[in-house]
């Protein structure tokens, strides 16, 4: 046999494998029975596979247990398939892509002949991988090579030609998924067309409406090199024209298609000039010309987003063409008896009711399509869901089996004493309970896989110390990771301070490390010579060994993703090592469910004392607040206690400028001419670690009361004194963000102050904000908000904090059908942990297609 073989061979000897597999994964396996010696076909294809991969272990086992396939049951046969249908689109996924058969393609699918799928997106060879139950049901439409139609490029839709599909995958829409659950942004409704003459009593100036109306006249005009349709419309029941419409960038006559009479409903933005309603380039939903054959009424037609180069009227085709040909055939993971266990509609007919509504719809149907709250979008939220659902549970289970050591506690209290000893203060009853929570996890032989949640200024600080301090005193070493230097500066003086007291070597690695002192603390760190290493994720750098890490602390977990966690996950030796994860974005249980939902959690949901008294007053400031004049800064509260002035750039840039904001340098120079001679410090992220460990230390010690910052300082700073902040261009900021600069102030007791100034009238948006942060303190009532505000794929940075990316399944609104769905996932993982059954292939391919696509994060799937 030929050591190498060409990627023709090896493709070649796939599909002369696949394509047994797949007549047997036809018809939910029923090949399986119906193809005589299937066995033996099936062992020659994979022995000849075998030879051009002889590394492969997976077709070597695989191939292995053929051996008696002909001796066993339907079921197990059937499981056989599915398995070679996995091994195959593994190998698959390794080949290079086909030579671009997708030039040589004609335009149009041919119907009759195979259609040959071309690699749709270069970014994602697993989509392209076979998917043994779609493969079977594909049956009766265009065949589909590779098995899954719903991985496949659109252009194996009929009508969808080669620069379509490119001009779609140009914009995301690589596959026929992406098309089938690219939903409608609206329906108009035309059996309820507003007759014209209601039209200026029952809409509102700006409004979408969708009316019916008899042309009056219609003319195009042509002025200057422009051109645009002119035509006026009367009720239907006759009368004066009420309604201007334009139809500007016309190619043709458009005034032909429009003769005097014709009757035609048009569904646009209604705009009031006068007295009379005007209407720019609406769509022309219907039209019936007296004399000719009235074509068939539409009933409710679906419009979709206008996407820049991909038409709407042509998306709405393709995407209707897409539904006839495999609305019925795709399948999105949901096994049949889970969907009839939970009362959900089929896939095909909700995808048919939302591509294509019927025009027998009742009006609660259109009104709750309308809303994105219909029975179908249940069942395509569900089906997301349940995806998600099991990749976590998957993510769990894999991660039981992990070994961790255990670092129990020392023997009665002298934990508690040794913590009581080290800090200033009493823990507070939650962070009791917190501590004691860890103690139970730090003391087993599984790794530990806990989120610890508590508001700004609840301190979560105490708690990851005290973890620290049990690994450490049982043998172990402990890492923790702040997302910004300047937190893990403050780490390392705070909890580092501590730690040092309590007779623990400890050490500061962050990116400003010099090269000498981070190689000599690196090989300390290697022979078990540190205990504790504060930094930032330098610490996940390869070359930073451990001789015994047993716990990490991350601190800030939003700026942290997936990845990075699974990445820590192999940084331990005697297994993996206990992770505690510290928020102060609360997360909402439900999103906790879905992209935290391998964690366990726990919750400090009480301030230390005092904390609730000293919650800081937050006001909108008027202009003149703004520190722009000495007399201005005079009157700012500023002037006598230590003050943060957050601003949001280091440096300006144009478009800054342009916008009249003022960035940080600029604003500190005035303050320190305005203040004189009160010094003013200075703190932006390009400061070398010297320059912002002086801004700092001058800010601590009073030396510079006032403070002029950007956002840097928004997570974890800590400096007690300080009792004013000063947010400019406040309503700019996402309110996470405000919530947690405004953490910063009032953390030593005392009243305290945050203003928010905002220039001008604020973004109806960030007025929202504004008012949202006045009127409450709470984080999980801001956090609640936000997600009410911008939706939860924004509320944790979505891609950054591994937060999947959601079509349908909206966490905060689904939460019951969330619940249900994990509750599914669960039970089919109980019986079929490895998702070999028949009726689970669709939910294994939706997994390989979401992992593939990075949706879940790299753990993902
Ligand atoms: P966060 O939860 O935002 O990380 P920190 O851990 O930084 O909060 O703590 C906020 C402040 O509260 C710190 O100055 C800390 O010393 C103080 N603190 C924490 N726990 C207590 C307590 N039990 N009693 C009094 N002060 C406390
Ligand atoms: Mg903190």
């Amino acid at each position: 046999m030929p050591a190498v073989a060409t990627g023709a061979e090896r493709r070649r000897a796939l599909d002369a494998l696949r394509r047994p597999l797949e007549l047997a994964a036809a018809d939910q396996f029923a090949g399986v029975a119906r193809i005589a010696g299937l066995g033996g076909a099936l062992r020659a294809h994979a022995s000849a596979a075998q030879r051009l991969w002889p590394e492969h272990d997976g077709l070597r086992t695989w191939r292995e247990r053929l051996d008696d396939f002909d001796g066993r049951s339907h079921d197990d046969q059937a499981v056989e398939v599915a398995r070679g249908l996995r091994v195959v689109a593994g190998l698959a996924a390794e080949l290079p892509p086909p030579p671009a058969k997708i030039a040589a393609r004609p335009g149009r699918a041919p119907t009759a002949a195979p259609v040959e799928v071309a690699a749709p997106a270069p970014a994602s060879p697993a989509k392209a991988a076979a998917r043994p139950r779609g493969a079977g049901r594909a049956r009766g439409s265009a065949p589909v090579a590779g098995g899954d139609p719903l991985a496949a490029s659109p252009q194996v839709i009929k009508g969808i030609g080669l620069a379509f599909a490119a001009a779609m995958a140009e914009r995301g829409i690589a596959t026929v998924e992406d098309l089938l659950w690219l939903l409608p942004r609206r329906y108009d409704d035309v059996r309820r067309a507003t007759p014209l003459a209601q039209l200026a009593a029952t809409t509102a100036d700006g409004d979408r409406c969708v009316v019916a109306a008899r042309v009056q006249s219609a003319r195009m005009i042509f002025v200057r090199g422009r051109r645009w349709c002119d035509a006026r419309f009367q009720d239907r029941g006759g009368g004066p024209a009420t309604l201007v419409v334009r139809w500007f960038g016309v190619r043709g006559p458009m005034d032909q298609r429009l003769p005097a009479g014709a009757e035609v409903v048009l569904a646009g933005r209604r705009k009031d000039r006068g007295g009379t309603i005007e209407m720019a380039n609406p769509d022309i939903v219907s039209i019936v010309v007296p004399g000719q054959p009235a074509p068939p009424a539409p009933g409710i037609v679906p419009r979709y987003l206008d996407i820049p180069g991909l038409p709407a009227a042509r998306l709405r085709t393709a995407a209707s063409a897409a539904c006839a040909q495999f609305a019925t055939v795709v399948d999105d993971g949901v096994p049949a008896a889970v969907l009839a266990e939970a009362g959900l509609a089929p896939l095909g007919e909700a995808l048919h009711a939302l591509h294509a509504p019927p025009a027998t719809l009742g009006d609660d149907d259109v009104a709750a399509i309308h809303a994105g709250t219909s029975r179908w979008h249940r069942r395509l939220a569900f089906g997301e869901l349940l995806v998600l659902g099991a990749a976590v549970a998957r993510r769990r289970r894999a991660r039981q089996g992990d070994l961790a050591e255990a670092f129990p506690p020392a023997p009665g209290d002298a934990l508690a004493r040794e913590l009581a000893a080290r800090l200033l203060f009493a823990l507070t009853a939650a962070q009791a309970r917190c501590v004691d929570e860890l103690r139970v996890d730090l003391a087993q032989p599984r790794p530990m896989n806990r989120l610890l949640q508590g508001d700004v200024g609840s301190g979560k600080t105490a708690v990851a110390f005290a973890a620290a301090l049990q690994v450490i005193r049982a043998g172990g070493q402990v890492a923790i990771m702040a997302p910004t230097e300047l937190l893990a500066e403050q780490h390392e003086r705070t909890l580092g301070g501590w730690a040092r007291a309590a007779g623990l070597r400890t050490a500061l690695l962050t990116a400003s490390t010099p090269r000498g002192t981070r190689q000599s603390l690196l090989a300390l760190l290697a022979a078990g010579q540190l205990d504790l290493v504060m930094g930032t994720h330098a610490l996940l750098a390869d070359g930073v060994q451990f001789a015994r890490l047993g716990l990490v602390v991350i601190d800030e977990q939003h700026r942290f993703g997936v990845a990075q966690r699974v990445r820590l996950r192999h940084k331990g030796d005697a297994g993996a090592p206990h992770l505690l994860v510290v928020t102060a974005t609360p997360i909402p249980r439900t999103l906790a469910l879905t992209a935290y939902g391998d964690l366990e959690v726990s919750t400090l949901d009480e301030l230390p004392p005092g904390g609730r008294r000293r919650r800081r007053g937050c006001s909108p400031a008027p202009a003149a607040a703004r520190p722009r004049s000495r007399g201005s800064a005079r009157r700012w509260p500023a002037a006598s206690a230590p003050t943060w002035c957050v601003r949001w750039w280091s440096r300006p840039s144009p478009a800054t400028r342009r916008a009249g904001w003022r960035d940080a340098t600029s604003v500190a120079e005035e303050l320190a001419a305005a203040l004189a001679p009160t010094p003013v410090a200075l703190l932006h992220g390009r400061l070398d670690a010297v320059a912002r460990d002086a801004a700092m230390s001058a800010f601590r010690s009073d030396a510079a009361p006032v403070l002029v910052a950007t956002t840097v300082i928004e997570v974890g700073v800590d400096v007690p004194e300080a009792t004013v902040m000063v947010i400019e261009d406040a309503d700019h900021f996402g309110l996470a963000q405000l919530h947690q600069l405004r953490g910063r102030i009032g953390r030593g007791g005392g009243a305290s102050e945050c203003l928010l100034c905002s220039r001008g009238a604020a973004s109806e948006l960030g007025g929202l904000r504004l008012a949202a942060m006045v009127e409450s303190a709470d984080g999980f009532r801001i956090a609640e908000r936000d997600l009410e505000l911008r939706g939860p794929g924004e509320l944790l940075g979505a891609r950054q904090a591994g937060l999947p990316q959601l079509r349908f399944g909206d966490a905060a609104e689904h939460t019951a059908l969330l619940l249900e769905a994990r509750r599914a996932a669960e039970g089919i993982l109980d019986r079929d942990p490895e998702l070999l059954a028949p009726a689970h292939a669709g939910l294994a391919a939706a997994l390989r297609r979401r992992s593939g696509g990075g949706v879940y994060g790299a753990e993902g799937g």
